[in-house]
């Protein structure tokens, strides 16, 4: 049976119904991911998109089958933290401690938190749905932005000039250089890929495992629904977002790109940035050999050691 078969018979352990926008693919990561974790689990979803759209729902009903909580943006992580330790002192360690959480809430807001439950060793599984910025209240710009993006508060003038003027934050490295167990990057166009990682996080049973999910935005980005997977796909077909993980720092890339498209074909599907031109889209491609390169360094420093 293929892990798309599996996955088709497994029980979904979030309502029919949430109000995601129509294709949304953090939804399906969500779904996806729940369906991996089962029952036995307890997760944290807090203000973003998935929040807001009903999965933590209101007056003591949920969109969620297992129990969820609301944190604050900026105290997820050390909230499931006292959440383990509680189940920890009652002996319940076969419960699944998890945060599902915006890059807002953990890239910015969250990242005290986060880090320092990182380097404590708490026994949690954080994932960060990246959809680049603070999309659930009207599509402001985050720290996991892209550099040159529209976005609410990095507007555009009419003659094409603005967007937003720093690059995009290289989370995954930096979560990977916490010294974790394990830290992956996934995408919803490789859900065996996706399915396999959640699985190796779920077997660490000392200290933090994180998964960094790229999850392009239809609404806020101006990508067509129908577009929704093909937009996540291309950005790891052209090395924007790469697929790796690593464990004590060591770093494997999971899916090598030989012959990458070019940057422009991923970034053309959104309207975020419509208006670049050609020396903009060259930083990019730039940035993201560069940091491909990096990548590939890093793993075989990782081999050798
Ligand atoms: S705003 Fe974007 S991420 Fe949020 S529900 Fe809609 S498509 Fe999904």
């Amino acid at each position: 049976m293929t892990v798309m078969e599996k996955l088709a018979f497994k029980e979904d352990m979030i309502s029919p119904g949430i109000s995601a926008c129509i294709g949304c693919n953090v939804e399906l990561t969500l779904r996806t991911v729940m369906k991996i974790l089962g029952p036995n689990t307890v997760f944290a979803v807090p203000p973003g998109c998935m929040g807001g759209v009903g999965v933590v729902g209101w007056n003591k009903q949920s969109g969620a089958k297992p129990p969820v909580f609301f944190p604050l943006l900026d105290n997820t992580a050390s909230m499931l933290a006292g959440i383990r330790l509680g189940y920890n002192a009652q002996g319940r360690t076969d419960i699944n401690v998890v945060a599902f959480a915006g890059d807002g809430a953990t890239v910015d807001a969250g990242f005290q938190a986060l880090s320092g439950a990182a380097e404590r060793g708490d026994r949690i599984l954080y994932i960060c749905y990246d959809n680049e910025g603070y999309m659930n209240t009207g599509y402001q710009r985050s720290s996991s932005t892209s550099k040159w993006a529209w976005t609410s508060t990095t507007p555009v003038n009419a003659s094409g000039g603005g967007g937003k003027r720093q690059h995009k934050k290289d989370f995954p490295v930096i979560m990977a250089m916490h010294d974790i167990p394990y830290m992956a990057t996934a995408s919803p166009a490789y859900i065996p890929d996706l399915v396999a990682k959640v699985e190796k996080a779920m077997s660490v049973t000392e200290g933090l495992a994180y998964i960094h999910i790229y999850n392009p935005c239809l609404t806020g980005w101006g990508i067509p629904s129908d577009q929704s997977i093909e937009a996540a796909r291309k950005a790891v077909q052209s090395r924007y977002f790469p697929l790796f993980e690593s464990s004590r720092r060591k770093i494997r890339i999971t899916r090598k790109v030989k012959e990458p498209i070019p940057v422009k074909a991923y970034i053309q599907a959104s309207k975020k940035f419509r208006h670049l031109d050609d020396e903009q889209i060259q930083e990019l491609q730039e940035l993201t050999d560069e940091r491909y390169r990096f990548l590939e360094a890093m793993e075989q420093v990782s081999q050798e050691g």
